[in-house]
């Protein structure tokens, strides 16, 4: 048994007990999503351009099961919180979308599936509406999360506890989407439900993920291919540097980085970012204040490193994209400025103890950082970035390797 079915059974036991100690019965079934990590593309998603992220083993367990009682409510627990929500199916309508700026009417955490169910129950009667879905399926529910995907860390527990949810309540409720139209549901849900205004990377990277490939995807037409990483045949592995410093999407700099990009491109004249190339950045320069521009010089630097990395993968193989990781990460840290000192701390020092690469991950400000390093070099790496840790006094990393893994799916 590997790791990461040790972590899985454990999730999955926890999911089941959870949902047992909420309902005194045992679940209709487990579903499970997993966290994501960014090989590389970083706020592309939401410019329309490309990303190329990759599911990690790392799950969330959604234990469900339909309530015989016919009062159409939906009940959500956590092992990570202290009290179930529940609210009638009606009401959801009522609940969301959250208005900005006022008190969100659930706890934070519950909004994720509880926004997950709204949002799917409004496809799935616009669909009965249009007389091409039925909407009959949809009953009261109880829905019990365990996880063991870091929160908070970059590494996409939101979309995991979205793709768990969606996965089960489609099956449960008959609704019939396919794995992309429950990533639309699962950003939905983050964006009006929850009020964090993310792209749809993670959410289709935790839906579509392949064990030992990447999804290249195109944001803008959500077009998905799977790229091999061979990364453990080339002798390499994929080291996480998770600072544990915290970030939020909700509040603060992603929200001005995303409303820079949609300044820079109405300067352009385009719908997004992702209709500006390399070869318009110096017209952009002449056009926008210093620092609108190096936020699109990000992005449109970004997006061809995406396209770089895929034909480079292809070509030549995972030994060989070290360099883009690397530019990748400068960007993030000198133009989008998006990096925090425990970042670049990781970064520098992976590179340093003989990392072939090395860039932040996720949206920023905290998180995590990824290495690509040879795998017998996986302790020296390690050890080289706990120690400049401890030498600047940051609290101690958490460091692991991952492997590309499967995205959602049934497990019982
Ligand atoms: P990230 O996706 O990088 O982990 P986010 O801020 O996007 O960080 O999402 C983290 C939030 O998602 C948590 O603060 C919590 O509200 C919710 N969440 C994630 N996993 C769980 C879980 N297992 N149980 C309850 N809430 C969760
Ligand atoms: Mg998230």
């Amino acid at each position: 048994m590997t790791l990461s079915d040790t972590h899985e059974t454990e999730t999955q036991d926890a999911a089941r007990a959870l949902f047992l100690e909420l309902t005194g019965r045992q679940p209709d079934g487990l579903w499970s999503a997993p966290g994501r990590v960014n090989l590389i593309g970083e706020h592309t998603d939401y410019n329309d351009g490309f990303v190329l992220p990759f599911a990690i083993p790392h799950r969330t367990v959604a234990a469900v099961g339909l309530r015989d009682d016919d009062r159409g409510r939906v009940r959500v627990a956590s092992t990570f919180a202290d009290e179930p929500v529940e609210v009638a199916l009606d009401e959801l309508d009522e609940l969301f979308p959250t208005t900005l700026g006022t008190e969100p009417a659930v706890p934070e955490w519950a909004a994720y599936p509880l926004g997950v169910a709204w949002a799917l129950r409004q496809a799935a009667m616009a669909g009965a509406a249009a007389a091409t879905g039925d909407a009959r399926g949809i009953r009261g529910i109880d829905i019990a999360i365990a996880s063991d995907v870091p929160v908070g860390a970059g590494l996409s527990s939101s979309a995991a506890i979205e793709g768990a949810a969606a996965s089960a309540l489609n099956d449960l409720w008959s609704t019939g989407l396919d794995r992309t139209a429950l990533a639309r549901i699962g950003r939905r849900a983050e964006n009006e439900a929850v009020g964090a205004p993310t792209g749809i990377m993670d959410q289709m990277a935790s839906m579509l993920g392949e064990t030992d490939a990447a999804i290249f995807l195109d944001c803008r037409s959500l077009d998905a291919n799977l790229v091999p990483l061979g990364v453990a045949e080339a002798g390499l592995a994929i080291l996480v540097m998770d600072t544990r410093v915290k970030h939020a999407h909700s509040t603060g700099g992603y929200g001005e980085r995303r409303a820079s990009c949609e300044l820079g491109a109405k300067i352009m004249g385009v719908p997004a970012l992702r209709d500006v190339s390399v070869d318009d950045l110096p017209r952009a320069q002449q056009l926008m204040d210093d620092v609108t521009f190096r936020r699109v010089r990000h992005i449109v630097t970004e997006n061809q490193r995406v396209l770089d990395t895929v034909r480079v993968l292809r070509e030549q193989g995972a030994r060989a994209i070290g360099d883009l990781l690397v530019a990748s990460h400068v960007s993030m840290r000198d133009d989008f400025e998006i990096s925090v000192p425990e970042l670049d701390t990781a970064v520098d020092a992976a590179l340093a103890a003989g990392a072939l690469g090395a860039r932040m991950t996720g949206g920023g400000f905290g998180g995590a950082a990824i290495a690509l390093v040879e795998q017998d070099a996986v302790t020296t790496v390690s050890d080289a970035v706990a120690a400049a840790f401890a030498a600047s006094g940051f609290r101690a990393p958490a460091l692991f390797t991952v492997t590309p893994s499967a995205g959602a799916h049934r497990d019982a």
